[in-house]
Protein backbone atom coordinates (compact mmCIF):
# COMPACT_ATOMS: atom_id res chain seq x y z
CA UNK A 1 0.00 0.00 0.00
CA UNK A 2 1.47 3.39 -1.33
CA UNK A 3 1.15 6.19 1.96
CA UNK A 4 0.35 9.33 -0.18
CA UNK A 5 0.49 11.70 2.33
CA UNK A 6 3.12 12.80 4.19
CA UNK A 7 1.89 16.49 4.86
CA UNK A 8 0.67 15.14 8.01
CA UNK A 9 1.29 16.72 11.51
CA UNK A 10 1.75 14.76 14.35
CA UNK A 11 -1.85 15.64 15.42
CA UNK A 12 -3.51 13.23 13.12
CA UNK A 13 -4.84 10.12 14.87
CA UNK A 14 -5.17 6.94 12.73
CA UNK A 15 -8.83 5.45 12.12
CA UNK A 16 -9.64 2.95 14.99
CA UNK A 17 -10.64 0.66 11.98
CA UNK A 18 -7.90 0.58 9.17
CA UNK A 19 -5.05 2.30 11.08
CA UNK A 20 -4.64 4.89 8.35
CA UNK A 21 -4.48 8.81 9.07
CA UNK A 22 -7.89 10.35 8.63
CA UNK A 23 -7.66 12.26 5.72
CA UNK A 24 -11.19 13.45 5.08
CA UNK A 25 -12.37 13.33 8.90
CA UNK A 26 -16.50 13.14 8.75
CA UNK A 27 -17.57 11.28 11.62
CA UNK A 28 -19.53 8.75 11.62
CA UNK A 29 -22.90 10.43 13.54
CA UNK A 30 -22.45 13.26 10.23
CA UNK A 31 -22.54 10.36 8.04
CA UNK A 32 -25.39 9.19 9.52
CA UNK A 33 -27.31 11.99 9.32
CA UNK A 34 -26.43 12.18 5.37
CA UNK A 35 -27.14 8.89 5.20
CA UNK A 36 -30.96 9.35 7.19
CA UNK A 37 -31.49 11.84 4.75
CA UNK A 38 -30.99 9.76 2.07
CA UNK A 39 -32.94 6.98 3.21
CA UNK A 40 -35.87 9.20 3.15
CA UNK A 41 -36.88 8.20 0.09
CA UNK A 42 -36.47 4.17 0.94
CA UNK A 43 -38.36 4.25 4.26
CA UNK A 44 -38.19 0.47 4.01
CA UNK A 45 -34.96 0.08 3.54
CA UNK A 46 -34.20 2.87 6.55
CA UNK A 47 -36.06 0.93 9.09
CA UNK A 48 -33.86 -1.53 8.56
CA UNK A 49 -30.51 -0.01 8.37
CA UNK A 50 -30.93 3.12 10.46
CA UNK A 51 -31.20 1.10 14.15
CA UNK A 52 -28.16 -0.80 13.19
CA UNK A 53 -26.13 2.02 11.98
CA UNK A 54 -27.48 3.95 15.62
CA UNK A 55 -26.53 0.76 17.36
CA UNK A 56 -22.58 1.58 15.99
CA UNK A 57 -23.00 5.12 16.66
CA UNK A 58 -24.30 4.08 20.48
CA UNK A 59 -21.21 1.86 21.21
CA UNK A 60 -18.34 4.33 19.38
CA UNK A 61 -19.83 7.26 21.78
CA UNK A 62 -19.36 4.51 24.91
CA UNK A 63 -15.83 3.79 23.93
CA UNK A 64 -15.01 7.33 22.31
CA UNK A 65 -11.01 8.27 22.56
CA UNK A 66 -10.12 12.04 21.36
CA UNK A 67 -9.62 11.78 17.64
CA UNK A 68 -9.72 13.60 15.22
CA UNK A 69 -12.05 16.73 14.61
CA UNK A 70 -14.99 16.18 12.44
CA UNK A 71 -15.19 18.32 9.16
CA UNK A 72 -18.33 19.05 9.81
CA UNK A 73 -20.02 18.66 13.27
CA UNK A 74 -16.06 19.80 14.93
CA UNK A 75 -16.02 17.69 17.34
CA UNK A 76 -13.68 15.09 17.67
CA UNK A 77 -15.34 12.10 16.88
CA UNK A 78 -14.28 11.15 13.60
CA UNK A 79 -12.69 8.25 15.15
CA UNK A 80 -13.50 5.50 12.21
CA UNK A 81 -12.29 6.74 8.69
CA UNK A 82 -14.99 7.53 6.02
CA UNK A 83 -14.28 4.86 4.42
CA UNK A 84 -14.55 2.13 7.02
CA UNK A 85 -17.61 3.61 8.31
CA UNK A 86 -19.46 3.72 4.51
CA UNK A 87 -17.95 0.30 3.87
CA UNK A 88 -19.52 -1.17 7.23
CA UNK A 89 -22.59 0.76 5.92
CA UNK A 90 -22.54 -0.80 2.46
CA UNK A 91 -22.27 -4.58 4.13
CA UNK A 92 -25.29 -3.72 5.99
CA UNK A 93 -27.03 -2.52 3.05
CA UNK A 94 -26.30 -6.36 1.26
CA UNK A 95 -27.20 -8.16 4.38
CA UNK A 96 -30.66 -6.46 3.42
CA UNK A 97 -30.54 -7.18 -0.06
CA UNK A 98 -30.71 -3.57 -1.19
CA UNK A 99 -30.84 -3.31 -4.69
CA UNK A 100 -28.07 -2.87 -7.02
CA UNK A 101 -29.85 0.72 -8.15
CA UNK A 102 -29.67 1.20 -4.05
CA UNK A 103 -26.22 0.60 -4.13
CA UNK A 104 -24.96 2.26 -6.96
CA UNK A 105 -26.97 5.48 -5.28
CA UNK A 106 -25.50 5.07 -2.07
CA UNK A 107 -21.67 4.90 -3.85
CA UNK A 108 -23.00 8.04 -5.76
CA UNK A 109 -23.27 9.92 -2.62
CA UNK A 110 -21.17 8.01 -0.27
CA UNK A 111 -18.43 7.11 -2.06
CA UNK A 112 -14.90 7.36 -0.07
CA UNK A 113 -12.76 5.35 -1.37
CA UNK A 114 -10.22 7.82 -3.00
CA UNK A 115 -7.44 5.22 -3.52
CA UNK A 116 -9.53 3.09 -5.35
CA UNK A 117 -8.61 -0.05 -2.71
CA UNK A 118 -11.62 -1.16 -1.16
CA UNK A 119 -15.14 -0.93 -2.76
CA UNK A 120 -14.24 1.10 -5.53
CA UNK A 121 -14.42 -1.89 -8.05
CA UNK A 122 -17.95 -3.18 -6.56
CA UNK A 123 -18.57 0.35 -7.93
CA UNK A 124 -17.24 0.23 -11.15
CA UNK A 125 -19.04 -3.36 -11.93
CA UNK A 126 -22.17 -1.24 -10.97
CA UNK A 127 -21.10 1.55 -13.73
CA UNK A 128 -20.96 4.21 -10.93
CA UNK A 129 -17.19 5.53 -11.35
ZN1 LIG B 1 -10.49 3.48 8.29
ZN1 LIG C 1 -19.22 15.10 12.73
Amino acid sequence: MIKQNNLFSEAHYMCGVCSEAVTNPLCPICLTTEIEAWLTLYPDLGEKLLPKLKTYIYNLKNNLVESTQCIKCKDKKAEVCPYCFTELVLGELKKINASPFILREFFEFFNFDLHHRGYSKEAEALGVI
